[in-house]
């Protein structure tokens, strides 16, 4: 059992007017590093931020945890923060010689639960697009995977959505949680009748 994040932010966030991109990021980790929220938002604080910059990170086990509110404006794409919700995916990195190169590293879990979000997303926000942060920073190799080609093809297999929501209900359920994205997933399954 992970310990629920516990996040306070430093200082009042913004509220975010606009929302047009779902990014994607990684946290540039091993795959043997379970971290979540909590660890992250550590690492965002040390550097002076108001804490985690993300609006969601998903561990390792697929467990969905909330970092800022998601209608604030967040800290994890230079120049596009103020229209974008940031996701971040644990992992994506191995050491190779002594030093950390990318690595598409992920479980199936942590896609499923990335599937989920999105599709939450966009009854929350319309027409938003869904981006790897590379594609806003050609530098980086953020997030490890390439988002565009996994949209495609959760595109051309979403007729196995509702057995991805429940794979992701029952990691939730082992988290004994309240949060804003369990609770839209017990509705979710409740409303088509799957819930058991
Ligand atoms: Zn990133």
């Amino acid at each position: 059992m992970t310990d629920q994040p516990d996040i306070t932010f430093t200082r009042t966030l913004g509220v975010r007017e606009d929302t047009e991109y779902f990014i994607i990021h990684c946290a540039a980790t091993t795959k043997s590093m379970d971290i979540g929220a909590n660890e992250i938002h550590k690492w965002h604080l040390a550097r002076g931020w108001a804490g985690i910059g993300y609006h969601y990170v998903v561990r390792r086990n697929g467990i969905i945890e909330e970092g800022r509110p998601v209608d604030t404006v967040g800290a994890h794409c230079k120049g596009e923060n103020s229209h974008s919700i940031g996701i971040c995916m644990v992992g994506g990195s191995k050491k190779e010689n002594g030093k950390m190169v990318t690595d598409n590293n992920f479980t199936e879990d942590q896609f499923h639960s990335l599937s989920f979000l999105i599709d939450h997303l966009d009854t929350l926000y319309e027409n938003c697009e869904v981006r790897g942060h590379s594609f806003f920073n050609p530098n980086k190799d953020c997030p490890s995977f390439n988002v565009t080609n996994w949209v495609d093809d959760k595109i051309a297999t979403d007729n196995g959505r509702v057995e991805c929501l429940e794979i992701v209900y029952n990691k939730m359920k082992a988290y004994p949680d309240t949060s804003e994205v369990y609770t839209v997933l017990r509705k979710v399954l409740d409303e088509i009748g799957e819930l058991k």
